[in-house]
């Protein structure tokens, strides 16, 4: 039997093949490092798990379980409550997010900018209804015809469009309404109206941490792998694929540990840099060599890790701390030491003995690049790269104590993690959250041009666990 090759073993992969393998197909995961997870790997340190990029998410009670019952994984992924706020320093402002779905969210914001009460709820109103014409957030009846009727009235105009249309022109709105940007990386001025929706309700309706993190992730999928004879290759890539001279189609890839697979397809998991310098030129389409070209990746973070003492009793909390609150220049580069938002997460899994925290500030790798005169291949021991990391520890800890006054001396930093080290956990970019998301320029998902290739992953569709969970079904589904 051929194979269906799925590349990369992020979140993406893993649920492609998964969801490949139940339509019979033998699948083979070739992954680059030496384990399978990509950004939902729990690392080590000082005996405790810490998370390194699947800290909350949306969709439980809702699309993400009914995915995860597809998956079979419902016992293993399930969800920890976690209380969510958001505080703009420069405006004085810190709201509490209810967690009840979007009319409570619209409510708890008009509490406090009463003026904009209308405003605020036909935002949320319209979120909800991009999400109702948005067939794949109904999982169990989604169709291949629903898959080619998604548009709405929104898709022509940017989150910031929005806001002009709709008299929301209160700085402190433009931050609050759109905070979830934080969690896809397009800012409000590029996002289309309904990425930013679909990327967001999940998170403005219902937003929770996950018992276990990505060990819950990573102990299902490999069960289910084995009830289905996935075949998992670690420490491993493609080094070079061979095409019908007759069809543009791919019939055989050699790996980089030497064996030569017949194949019947393969799923990119991973960003274009990766492969497609694989591809016969003489099958690439002009518009497939602009849209691999022009993408632009999202923020990465900077994170700060340690353990906060029991005594505290510090709960399970998400804090956006925004110092400056302007989304559109945090989320672009250039503006490293001005504008920044820092996410703080308090966990109290009981995969761990004793409560541990997170914060993360965002962050391009290539302002850091910039900033320690290094690259992705010689920063580790350069000198000015080893004295930012002390710097922007220092500086982040002055964010959490701002917010946090109480954990001064209660907070103990095990570690740090630069945009850099996610380049080594995500390569070979490092971003976030993939490639942004620009209204007008498609970025290259789905078929590719070699007819049983196909990409997915955050560089492709959606990012975060539920939005690359939903990009593989939408790719099962609608082909
Ligand atoms: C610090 C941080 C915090 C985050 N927090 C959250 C959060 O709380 N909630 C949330 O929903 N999202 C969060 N995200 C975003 C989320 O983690 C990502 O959007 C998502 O995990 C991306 O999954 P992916 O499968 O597309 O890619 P990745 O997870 O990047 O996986 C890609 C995989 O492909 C492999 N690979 C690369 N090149 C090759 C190659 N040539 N051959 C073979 N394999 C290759 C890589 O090694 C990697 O394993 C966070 C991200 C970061 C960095």
């Amino acid at each position: 039997m051929k194979n269906t090759l799925v590349v990369g073993s992020g979140i993406s992969g893993l649920t492609m093949a998964l969801l490949l393998a139940h339509r019979g197909k033998q699948v083979t995961i070739v992954e680059k490092l030496p384990f399978i997870g990509g950004y939902i790997n729990r690392f080590t340190r000082q005996g405790l798990r810490f998370d390194t990029g699947l800290h909350f998410t949306g969709g439980f009670g809702d699309v993400l379980s009914g995915m995860l019952e597809i998956l079979n994984m419902q016992n293993d992924v399930k969800p920890a409550p976690i209380l969510t706020n958001i505080m703009l320093a420069d405006r004085g402002c810190n709201i509490k997010f209810p967690g009840k779905g979007l009319d409570a969210l619209a409510d708890s914001i008009a509490a406090s900018f009463p003026k904009y009460t209308d405003n605020i709820h036909r935002f949320y109103a319209a979120e909800q209804e991009v999400i109702d014409h948005t067939p794949i957030f109904d999982i169990k009846n989604y169709t291949q015809a629903d898959f080619l009727s998604q548009l709405t009235d929104y898709d022509a105009m940017t989150v910031q469009e929005f806001f002009e249309q709709n008299g929301l022109d209160a700085p402190e709105l433009q931050a609050l309404l759109p905070i979830m940007s934080l969690c896809h990386g397009t800012p409000p001025v590029e996002s289309p109206f309904p990425y930013h929706c679909r990327c967001a309700y999940g998170l403005d309706a219902n937003l929770s941490a996950i018992r276990h993190g990505g060990d819950a992730f990573i102990k299902g999928f490999k069960r289910e792998y084995a009830r289905y004879n996935v075949n998992i290759l670690t420490d491993t890539t493609i080094s070079s694929l061979q095409f019908s001279e007759t069809q543009p189609l791919c019939t055989a890839a050699t790996l980089s540990d030497g064996q030569t697979l017949e194949i019947d397809g393969i799923y990119f998991a991973v960003h274009p840099a990766a492969y497609v310098p694989l591809l016969p030129e003489r099958l690439l389409t002009p518009q497939f060599k602009r849209r691999t070209k022009n993408l632009k990746p999202t923020c990465s973070f900077f994170t700060i890790f340690g353990t906060i003492d029991d005594e505290l009793q510090a709960p399970n909390r998400l804090t956006f701390y925004l110092e400056n609150s302007d989304l559109n220049s945090i989320l672009t580069p250039g503006h490293l030491t001005t504008h920044s938002s820092t996410g703080m997460v308090t966990s109290n899994d009981p995969q761990n003995a004793h409560t541990t925290f997170t914060a993360f500030r965002t962050m391009f790798v290539e302002d850091v690049e910039k900033l320690c005169e290094v690259t992705k291949e010689n920063y580790r021991n350069a000198p000015r790269y080893i004295e930012f990391k002390q710097q922007y520890r220092e500086i982040i800890l002055q964010d959490v104590y701002k917010a946090y006054p109480q954990y001064k001396g209660h907070l103990h930093i095990i570690g740090t993690a630069s945009p850099l080290t996610c380049s080594r956990f995500s390569p070979p970019i490092g971003s976030a959250y993939g490639t942004r998301q620009l209204l007008a320029q498609s970025r290259t998902a789905g078929r590719l041009p070699v007819e049983n290739c196909y990409a997915l992953g955050h560089h492709a569709q959606f990012p975060g666990i539920l939005g690359c969970m939903l990009g593989a079904f939408n790719l099962a589904i609608g082909g």
